[in-house]
């Protein structure tokens, strides 16, 4: 038998990872302008045509490159900013994977003009599906200037794949934002077939922003500023009474880069806590500078998710900084309970952060004992047959364990039980039926009733949810949902997944889908609630969204199902709450990030009895 594993030729190899790199004319944009900002450019001038279906043009006044680089520069892993894996940790340049330039040259047509300042003559390129076409001496100004034409020419599927000019301009323009928005000391000039749509001379980071959204910004943000050793969180954030619905000028940078992070802006988003109206969303624009040795720059090239070694003392940190900076400008008493919080220390990188403690006991048997939502059958009856209605039947069906635990009469949480030694067998006592103090390890502690049940009903709805195709009931008269534009793209990507999740949705004409079934068991109403905040969540952060869609399920029904402010609570369903948290994975934030504990010092009742 003849060998038959062979090499892929470079051109192809190319082009399969331009696949990854280029996935529209926005990825080029931000490639090339990255790179012009890495040569260090004062004045980037971008030139669009047909929403970059016919060319992207980047002109720079950095420091160009010599004719041995241009070459370079096209080949697959060249880079000039990097040269061991060691210096992915400390990374102070937009690019280092070498690979756009090599991607970018496979799928279009490329043509590149640059020149040193030290050199008399310049480099002129053209390349086109990866293959050099030619190679001159050309006189030119200092800097370097891109133009990539008719990108996706040789691959037809990929050109026809490309949206509507409208939406591509919209990528485009917020690819562009992201990074003007960061780089304001840089020059950009952004022109579209002959319109210049942006001007933005060099200034300071609050006139960037107002440049780039208009006047009334000015008027509408408040200063963060807070410099801890782990962390520096600079920036603004908007006036409560300016957040609107479906808002997506909500922007975080870590060190000099876009990036989103779901679990910094719920921080955020607490900090706003009861100023907001529901489903509002406040604009932010904050800064993190981190030693890059703590956090991890996404290797994957379109992905803006980036890991932090210390996310859990940024937390408070941040939230902290957003709440003093509200808390300055608001009067009170709209922080009232919660301004607890307030007192969060200075962190260094070398302060412990105590973790709740909970006890394992290790006779802990699961099968013998409750998996909290059975106590619920019993003390309180009412929520859990609304949980159990709301709640998809197939559960009954599939997962025996489950049924076994919903029936089983010995499940019923008996205070009795090993489990629950050193923890709460203290006196619970109810305050203005709101609130739960205890004692937890000796401290004292106010637990918000209904915030603690939504994150047990959370945790456990989202353990049973996950890897389960839900059955899908079909509505008698099927629901019409018009788009905006660049959100028809989001749907056509979400298809599949809201069809796991029991959606049955067909395309209907220009921008318009016919909701033909939805969940079952859901209520309509919140179907469609449920359709369009996918759809917003999608618009704005680049998550997996089958766990984006469980978690919002769960969050959804968590709330809805919750016991309520109001509520007398028997001491035993206190006991039974308390415990139960301490089981969850998180016990200090509600699903949407809201505080649930709020410990009290001895020292503080000490200073009160001074
Ligand atoms: P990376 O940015 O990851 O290094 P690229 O493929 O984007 O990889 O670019 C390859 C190399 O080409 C860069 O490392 C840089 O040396 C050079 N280069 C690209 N664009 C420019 C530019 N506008 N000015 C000067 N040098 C550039
Ligand atoms: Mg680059």
């Amino acid at each position: 038998m003849t060998d038959i594993i062979e090499l892929l030729p470079d051109s192809v190899a190319n082009q399969i990872a331009a696949g990854e790199v280029v996935q529209r004319p926005s990825s080029v944009v931000k490639e090339l302008v990255e790179n012009s900002i890495d040569a260090g450019a004062t004045t980037i001038k971008i030139i669009i045509k047909d929403a970059g279906r016919t060319l992207i043009q980047v002109i720079d006044n950095g420091k160009g490159m010599s004719e041995h680089d241009a070459r370079k520069s096209f080949e697959r892993h060249a880079t000039s900013k990097i040269k061991s894996a060691d210096d992915l940790f400390s990374l102070s340049t937009m690019g280092f994977r070498g690979e756009a330039l090599a991607s970018i040259a496979a799928v279009a047509q490329v043509e590149l003009k640059t020149r040193r300042e030290e050199d008399e003559i310049g480099t002129h390129i053209i390349i086109a599906g990866s293959k050099i076409e030619s190679q001159e001496p050309i006189s030119t100004v200092v800097g370097t200037n891109f133009m990539v034409k008719n990108l996706f020419f040789n691959v037809p599927a990929r050109r026809k794949f490309l949206k509507k000019d409208q939406v591509e301009m919209n990528h485009i323009l917020e690819d562009f934002r992201r990074i003007a928005l960061i780089y304001e000391n840089i020059n950009f000039v952004l022109i579209h077939n002959d319109g210049e749509l942006y001007n933005l001379k060099s200034s300071n980071s609050m006139q960037r922003i107002v440049d780039i959204f208009g006047k009334k910004y000015q008027q509408m943000l408040y200063p963060i500023n807070v410099t801890t050793e782990i962390i520096k969180i600079k920036g603004y954030i908007a006036k409560p009474e300016t957040a609107t619905k479906g808002n997506t000028t909500q922007y975080f940078f870590i060190n000099g880069r876009y990036m989103q992070h779901p679990y910094f802006h719920k921080a955020v988003m607490t900090a706003y806590d009861r100023l907001l109206h529901p489903e509002t969303r406040p604009s932010y624009f904050i800064r993190f500078e981190a030693s890059p040795q703590t956090i991890d720059v996404n290797i994957h090239p379109t992905k803006t998710e980036i890991k932090f070694e210390n996310e859990q003392i940024i937390w408070p940190i941040l939230s902290t900084a957003v709440k003093e900076a509200l808390g300055k400008f608001i009067q009170a008493p709209v922080l009232d309970f919660e301004q607890e919080d307030l007192n969060i220390p200075t962190l260094t990188s070398d302060t412990k952060i105590k973790a709740p403690t909970t006890h394992i006991n290790t006779s802990y048997n699961p099968f013998h004992s409750s998996g909290g939502a059975s106590s619920y059958k019993r003390t309180t009856p009412m929520e859990w047959e609304v949980l159990y209605k709301n709640f998809n039947k197939s559960e009954e069906r599939e997962d025996v364990s489950q049924t076994e635990i919903y029936d089983s009469e010995e499940n019923s949480i008996d205070i009795e039980s090993p489990i629950f030694e050193n923890k709460c067998l203290n006196t619970c006592v109810q305050y203005k039926n709101k609130y739960i103090i205890t004692t937890i390890d000796g401290e004292l502690v106010y637990i918000n009733q209904h915030r603690a049940h939504e994150r047990i009903l959370f945790e456990q709805y989202l353990s049973q949810e996950k890897e389960k195709r839900k059955v899908s009931q079909q509505l008698l008269f099927p629901e019409m949902i018009e788009l905006h534009e660049e959100e028809v793209m989001i749907m056509d990507s979400l298809m599949e997944d809201l069809s796991y999740i029991g959606y049955d949705i067909g395309e209907f004409g220009k921008n318009t889908y016919v909701i033909n079934g939805i969940p079952d068991n859901m209520e309509q109403s919140l179907a469609m609630k449920v359709i369009q905040e996918i759809i917003n969540i999608a618009k704005t952060e680049e998550k997996n969204i089958k766990t984006e869609v469980d978690e919002f399920l769960a969050e959804t029904m968590a709330r809805s199902t919750a016991i309520p402010y109001g509520k007398t609570l028997s001491e035993k369903e206190m006991q039974d709450i308390v415990n139960q948290l301490f089981k969850c994975k998180n016990q200090n934030y509600s699903p949407k990030g809201k505080t649930i504990i709020i410990k009290v010092d001895e020292d503080e009742i000490e200073k009160k009895f001074k």
